[in-house]
């Protein structure tokens, strides 16, 4: 029996067996595997990593990009960096109201894979005639970025580690405020904090530099093992994440879409943070 074996920790680690292995070589950039477990479903993995399995997956996709663009209520351009898996460009999709989305995935080869091996993640989004799909290291991406303004913007990297090492920095951090609209809301993946609560730490300290408001939301995602993820978030305006219950829920029925894990009251709660996460980030 074949097994894969998540060495993301020096003394823990999780293992998944492989049912069936449909993929395992180098991209350009990370080693890329996929394989299918009895209970996760498919799950992608990045240089030893876990990024998505079919079964939780909804968890994180929703929480990344509903509560920003819920929060906002009135998002018309956003920015995905990453997230080449296209699950995150599917929940943004959901968003009538959304115009125009710009995802920048450094790495071409993921997407294709994913297109191929993942279909239930992007389930047919990369068609959507508002992408503008661009293969590019994020950080070069914001950097160049001149005119563009974004209403929302989502960092769905991987860890800190390799390709989206850059992706934690000061000088994307800083990037991202610059061609982030005065009214507009950052979110990124911000890891597992009972495992790498440095990463809170690091993240308050340089995207805590270049937004008014910066803080994290939180929710349990089965796979990314060791407890609650937090999401960076960063706003000039501490409303943008107090947004009643009852507001959301208005704009979550304009919206017209369902959801599986997301709801306004998970919302709201998700803003809640460990006393051991707050005296992290105080
Ligand atoms: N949900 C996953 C997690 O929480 O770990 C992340 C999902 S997605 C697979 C992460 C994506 O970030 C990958 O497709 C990877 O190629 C991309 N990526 C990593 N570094 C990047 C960079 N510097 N610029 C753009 N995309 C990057």
């Amino acid at each position: 029996m074949k097994v894969f074996e998540e060495t993301l920790y020096d003394s823990v680690s999780q293992c998944f067996r492989i049912d069936k292995l449909y993929y395992e070589s180098k991209t350009e950039h990370q080693h890329l595997m996929i394989f299918h477990n009895a209970f996760l479903g498919r799950v992608m993995t990045l240089d030893g990593i876990v990024q998505t399995t079919e079964r939780d997956e909804f968890i994180y996709h929703e929480m990344m990009a509903h509560v920003p663009l819920l929060a906002h209520g009135g998002a018309r351009e956003v920015l995905i960096i990453g997230g080449g898996d296209g699950a995150m460009l599917r929940e943004v999709c959901r968003h009538p109201g959304v115009e125009r989305i710009v995802m920048v995935e450094i790495d071409r080869q993921v997407i294709e894979l994913a297109k191929e091996y993942l279909p239930n993640h992007s389930a047919g989004a990369f068609e959507d005639p508002r992408l503008e799909l661009v293969i590019s290291d994020g950080m070069a991406f914001v950097k160049a970025c001149e005119a563009e303004r974004f209403d929302v913007i989502i960092s769905d990297s991987t860890d800190p580690i390799g390709p989206g090492e850059v992706l934690f920095s000061d000088d994307f951090y800083r990037e991202c405020r610059r061609i982030l609209r005065p009214d507009g809301v950052m979110t990124t993946q911000n890891g597992v904090p009972f495992f790498q609560l440095d990463e809170v730490r690091d993240t308050r300290e340089r995207m805590g530099r270049h937004f008014r408001d910066q803080t994290f939301y939180a929710a349990a995602v089965p796979t990314y093992h060791g407890g609650i993820m937090t999401f960076g978030w960063g706003s000039n305006d501490p409303a943008l994440r107090q947004v009643p219950v009852e507001t959301l829920a208005g704009r979550l029925a304009e919206a017209g879409f369902t959801t599986r894990y997301y709801t306004p009251e998970i919302h709201v709660a998700s803003f809640a943070l460990p006393r051991y996460v707050l005296d992290a980030i105080q």
